[in-house]
């Protein structure tokens, strides 16, 4: 995707950060203002979190090929942040076969930006609609006329259930989502946890709060297996993101992270 793509829809508040914005700074992305570089710096400041931008990323590349690979034809991704540097529609684009995408954000700056990158391209749509609210996701004009619900489809949760608070019942939601789905679908999650080093997130835990940003819910493994409810979790299971199947371009450094990852299907 090239920056010369206009991006930036007319009266766009440059001075608030957003989410989407300040994790492409963190990727080495060009779609960021001076706030969300400034957020992004703050970041940094308490957890590698670059580092963490380029294993989610990675990881998502991973897991969209192995899904194509797979058979896998259409993704609906929650909490997608901007649809730039190697995200879905552009990994499955590589993979040679036709998919259809849906990216679904809760920001409206960042559906804004989305929705200016996409617009000519064929097979993507962007949803503005709140993950707590499956039934907005899944019966949004833009899912309904890309999206074909007695196919497989992958539902792709990555770097989003952190914003998910135990009041908003991430394990009935998820489960909401899968039920909506086929036989041979796709579960794709990543998460913050607290198992890799409980003190760094304990920082950033905080740090989130007092900037009063949306505070971030770090999960342990068992409340990241809980989401996949009666899934089936494929190889290799519920692991650190590095880990999670990785091939030549995955570096050695990587091994641990503050991300699980986990890819289940649905028999
Ligand atoms: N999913 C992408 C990836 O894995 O590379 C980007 C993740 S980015 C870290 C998180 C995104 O989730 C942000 O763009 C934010 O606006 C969005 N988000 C946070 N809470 C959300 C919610 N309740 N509903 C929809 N989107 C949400």
């Amino acid at each position: 995707m090239s920056t010369s793509v206009q991006w930036i829809p007319e009266g766009t508040d440059r001075a608030h950060a957003s989410a989407a914005r300040a994790y492409d700074y963190l990727l080495g992305g060009s779609h960021h203002f001076e706030a969300d570089r400034a957020l992004g710096d703050q970041v940094l400041s308490v957890l590698p979190a670059n580092v963490m931008a380029r294993q989610n990323r990675d990881l998502l590349g991973r897991m969209v090929r192995h899904l194509t690979g797979a058979g896998v034809r259409q993704f609906v991704e929650l909490g997608s942040g901007l649809p730039v540097m190697g995200h879905v529609h552009e990994i499955a684009a590589a993979s040679g076969h036709a998919c259809r995408v849906v990216y679904v954000d809760n920001d409206p700056a960042t559906v804004g930006h989305a929705e200016l990158l996409l617009r000519d391209v064929p097979g993507t749509a962007v949803v503005g609609a709140d993950v707590r609210d499956p039934a907005a996701v899944l019966q949004a004009d833009a899912t309904r006329e890309l999206i074909d619900f007695t196919e497989p489809v992958a539902l792709l949760m990555l770097g989003v259930t952190q914003f998910l608070h135990d009041e908003d019942d991430p394990w009935g939601l998820t489960a909401r989502y899968r039920a909506a789905l086929p036989a041979g679908s796709h579960l794709a999650l990543s998460c913050f946890t607290w198992d890799n080093d409980p003190q760094t997130m304990q920082r950033t835990v905080e740090m989130f709060r007092e900037s009063g940003r949306t505070p971030i819910v770090p999960r342990t493994g068992d409340e990241v297996r809980r989401l996949i409810g009666d899934f089936e979790l494929l190889d290799p299971g519920l692991v650190y993101a590095p880990r999670w199947r990785p091939d030549a371009a995955s570096g050695s450094d990587t091994e641990r992270s503050n991300l699980y990852a986990a890819l289940a299907r649905k028999q």
